[in-house]
């Protein structure tokens, strides 16, 4: 079910584009353009994820209808044509998310931003380590307006512990001083476990001395903020950080998953499998490396079209993803996929592969009104001891015998070859 977005703004035209951003988001979106409309609406049972709030209504001229919103526990951004030092401190005392000067198109590029941010925050843990409590507690409340996941702790040993219990933490924020272990020592410790790439920094100090925020900074910290901070610059640093992090999420993960599928690439598989071989062979669990070749691929594209083709793919890596749940998958390139898979034993690993040969066999996948049947042909590895490259090739040249021997069957190396 879609999250709902109350756009509470007079202006039919502004009201008009929040509600087109708040939908392009995913946003059910309900407009009030009165503070009257907002009461009425917030009387019925619907839940609100957010609201955005303009400042200014005709029966709510200086923002009265923010507190309304907030005492309902919905989330809101204000929308103010104003943008002078008491209207901030005055939208600041309340617990927004943000407050947004609507002085041109840039402002609802940000919104969208924020929006956005609300949604996707929820998936993010952050870690506040202070010792004191109330320093603490205001970072804690900042985090929480804008849906993070937060996490606290007193002291760099008791964070650490924190970070190992929960892998969701993608970001800590650390006082300087502190009892046990301090904030250059915690940066230190995380970062001979976590990468720039998983964990972000960023250091805050009190005092009025930049070789904290040096120090923070050559010891692997992101980031640091110089107490007292105003809640746009907390903000401004956490939002980039995460942001950040999150850029860098998608790249790895584009460069490792192969498009047309979503199973992982060539490379992806390798570097899993180069993890997962030592510890399946130390702890002794039955596995097997195995090769799919899709039959006479050609002549289905020649017959049905190349878009056809692409389909037909798609629809094996489905019948792999269903038959061999809990196996290590991914499409290598043109027509071949491999599969590393743990098991029980050499006749349930063949088993499975078999029936996956079997279901392929016998399915009709239908294109444009006609009924494309296929087979693949399979070559499988048990438990060898040899490289992830030898066991590759191992079940390359099995399969290649199952090509030579007829096609649309499952081949085990060292058998049956002449
Ligand atoms: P065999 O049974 O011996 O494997 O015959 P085959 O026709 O499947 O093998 P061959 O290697 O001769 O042809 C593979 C074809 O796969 C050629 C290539 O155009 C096609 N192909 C490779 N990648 C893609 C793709 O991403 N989409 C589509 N539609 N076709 C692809
Ligand atoms: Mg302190
Ligand atoms: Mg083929
Ligand atoms: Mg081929």
């Amino acid at each position: 079910m879609p999250e709902r977005l109350l756009v509470v703004e007079d202006s039919k035209a502004i009201a008009k584009v929040i509600e087109q951003l708040g939908k392009a988001l995913g946003f059910e979106v309900t407009v009030a353009y009165t503070l009257a409309d907002v009461e009425a609406i917030l009387q019925g049972n619907k839940k609100f994820f957010a609201a955005t709030i303009d400042y200014n209504l005709p029966d709510a001229p200086d923002g009265e209808a923010i507190s309304c919103v907030l005492s309902h526990g919905i989330q809101s951004v204000v929308m103010t044509g104003r943008m002078d030092e008491e209207t901030r401190q005055k939208i600041l005392a309340q617990p927004v998310i943000d407050y947004i000067p609507k002085e041109n198109s840039q402002a609802f590029m940000y919104l969208k931003r924020i929006l956005h941010g609300q949604l996707l925050n929820r998936g993010s843990g952050i870690l506040v380590v202070d010792d004191s409590v109330s320093a603490r507690n205001h970072v804690v409340e900042l985090l929480k307006r804008r849906n993070y996941s937060v996490f606290v702790a007193s002291d760099g040993q008791k964070a650490l512990e924190v970070i190992a219990n929960h892998p969701e933490i993608k970001m800590v924020i650390t006082d300087l001083e502190m009892p046990v272990m301090d904030g250059i020592t915690l940066t230190n410790e995380i970062r001979k476990k976590h990468s720039r790439d998983r964990i972000a920094i960023i250091g805050i100090s009190g005092a009025n001395n930049g070789v904290h925020s040096a120090r923070f900074i050559k010891n692997g910290a992101d980031d640091f903020l110089r107490k007292p901070f105003c809640p746009e610059e907390f903000y401004c640093r956490v939002t980039q950080n995460i942001e950040n992090l999150h850029n860098i999420e998608q790249i790895q993960r584009a460069a490792n998953t192969d498009y047309l599928t979503d199973l992982p690439n060539r490379r992806a598989f390798i570097q899993s499998a180069q993890r997962k071989l030592p510890e399946m062979i130390e702890k002794n669990i039955p596995y097997c490396m195995a090769m799919i070749d899709i039959d006479f691929f050609k002549k289905i594209n020649d017959t049905y079209g190349h878009e056809a083709g692409d389909n037909v793919l798609k629809v094996v890596a489905l019948y792999m993803r269903k038959h061999l749940s809990g196996a290590l998958l991914a499409r290598l390139g043109g027509e071949e996929f491999s599969i590393l898979m743990p098991g029980l034993d050499e006749d349930q690993l063949y088993g499975r592969l078999d029936d996956l040969r079997r279901e392929l066999s016998v399915s009709q996948i239908p294109y444009e009104g006609q009924q494309i049947t296929m087979s693949v042909s399979i070559g499988v590895v048990f438990n060898s001891n040899a490289s992830l490259a030898a066991q590759m090739n191992e079940a390359d040249q099995a399969l290649y015998y199952a090509k030579e021997n007829g096609r649309n069957q499952v081949s085990i190396a060292g058998q049956n070859h002449d």
